[in-house]
């Protein structure tokens, strides 16, 4: 399994600070998951904030956490591994 690039406290919750159950991919859908795996674009999470609290407080299923979620995926990348259109080449479109 790829480590995180994102960070490095691999067992905190990157969203609250609890010990961590799971891992978030930053960016998600339509294979894209696999993608960032491999690019390390993932952070620790407890399953509370990743799909199993109220909606208003967790990542998944709620539209603007999702997408700023993938924004961030990209910011990172960008910041890290390549270019805006290297990122697009890769992930099939830029949420930038
Ligand atoms: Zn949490
Ligand atoms: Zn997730």
């Amino acid at each position: 399994m790829r480590k995180s690039i994102v960070t490095d406290y691999d067992n905190i919750c990157f969203f609250c600070g609890r010990p961590a159950e799971c891992e978030h991919h930053l960016i998600f859908g339509r294979g894209r998951r696999k993608l960032a795996e491999e690019d390390g674009l993932k952070v620790p999470s407890c399953n509370n904030c990743h799909n199993m609290g109220q909606i208003i407080g967790r990542i998944h299923d709620n539209q603007m956490a999702e997408r700023l979620s993938k924004m961030l995926g990209q910011a990172i990348y960008e910041g890290k591994i390549g270019s805006r259109e290297d990122f697009r080449t890769r992930y099939g479109k830029s949420y930038l």
